[in-house]
């Protein structure tokens, strides 16, 4: 049998942007700091850019600026060229505590001090995407959207996009940039997997045509569960029984869903892939998503999920009408 990572790399533009990024990435959210240093985080990149992943993603929130820091110091030990990758990170919450302009905000003081903190721990001149990882109602979007749009003409990021905006706020924040001839917001970040479907193809359905919104999808195993590891209980060394995770566990526990990823298995094990496989595939399906980021607290899980690649083909109609059936 031929090695599933051998799979072409899909690439994909980013919505109506001219950008390409590969179909699956990877990102850092819990991992980096917590249950990666610097070595094991250069190790999951190096794995995951040898499977034609160009696509990597960060926040200044995660791990407390901590997880850009070594994504930087990672990538510069690995000695990657800053032409061949994309990198992405997002600002909203602060990590500067209960500090007045600097937390819970997308106002223009906090985005122009936020992009030059998450440069330097990155180590870089300028991210490819800059996102605001969360609306902020107590800033008018137009505040927002001239802002961002001032970053990318500065250099410092080449693309905006939002992170679980509405339809509406997304919307808003186009026509405002449109009006005034600004830089427009390309993407949105939303929660995407099997059990979580609503936002991306309800709430979103008119974006894609009417202003070419593209997608970059986050916990496509929603959070391990699709994996399939905790439908006997919480594994010692899961994302599930770390500190300050607590809240994830009755998600993750929840008896109805782990039924349904019983299901699901079958389904893998008919198609001769793992759960993870056919999960983190399954979002790709979705031909508005522009690309899937998948995590990994090893690299063996990094190979496994970028498998991925060698099962998008054998997702046809029959099979993701199953898959829809399981989980609805
Ligand atoms: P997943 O839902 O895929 O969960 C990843 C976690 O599941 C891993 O860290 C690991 O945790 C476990 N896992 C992964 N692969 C396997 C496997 N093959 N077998 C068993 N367990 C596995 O993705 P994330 O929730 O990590 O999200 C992906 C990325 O999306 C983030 O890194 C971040 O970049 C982005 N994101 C964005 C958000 C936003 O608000 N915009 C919010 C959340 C994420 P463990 O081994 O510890 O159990």
């Amino acid at each position: 049998m031929t090695d599933p990572l051998d799979a072409p790399m899909p690439y994909r533009r980013l919505g109506r942007s001219g950008l390409q990024v590969s179909a699956f990435s990877f990102g850092s959210w819990v991992t980096f700091g917590s249950q990666l240093d610097t070595g094991l985080a250069r190790d999951c990149l190096a794995a995951a850019r040898d499977a034609g992943v160009n696509f990597f993603d960060n926040a200044e929130a995660y791990a407390g600026g901590e997880s850009e820091r070594i994504m930087g110091d990672a990538i510069a030990e690995l000695g990657w060229e800053r032409w061949s990758y994309v990198i992405s990170t997002k600002v909203f919450w602060g990590i500067h505590g209960e500090v007045p302009n600097m937390r819970n905000t997308l106002n223009r003081k906090y985005l122009f001090q936020a992009i030059d903190g998450s440069l330097e721990r990155l180590g870089l001149d300028f991210v490819d995407l800059l996102y605001c990882h969360r609306p902020d109602p107590n800033t008018p979007i137009e505040e927002t959207v001239w802002a961002m749009s001032d970053i990318i003409a500065s250099g410092k990021a080449l693309y905006w996009g939002t992170s679980e905006w509405s339809a509406d706020e997304i919307r808003a924040a186009w026509e405002i940039a449109e009006r005034h001839h600004l830089h427009k917001p390309v993407v949105e970040q939303p929660q995407y997997n099997l059990f979580e479907r609503q936002r991306v193809q309800k709430e979103y359905a008119r974006l894609y045509e009417d202003i070419g919104l593209g997608l970059t999808t986050w916990s496509p195993l929603a959070s391990g569960l699709l994996s399939g590891k905790y439908v006997d209980g919480v594994p010692e060394d899961s994302r599930a029984a770390l500190p300050g995770y607590e809240w994830l566990r009755d998600l993750l526990t929840d008896p109805a869903r782990n039924a349904k990823v019983r299901e699901l298995a079958t389904v893998a094990e008919r198609l001769e892939c793992t759960l993870s496989q056919l999960a983190i595939a399954w979002c790709a399906a979705n031909p508005n998503v522009s690309s899937v980021i998948t995590g990994a607290s090893r690299v063996e899980q990094v190979h496994e999920n970028l498998g991925a690649k060698a099962v998008l083909p054998k997702l046809t109609p029959d099979v993701l009408a199953e898959l829809k059936q399981i989980v609805r």
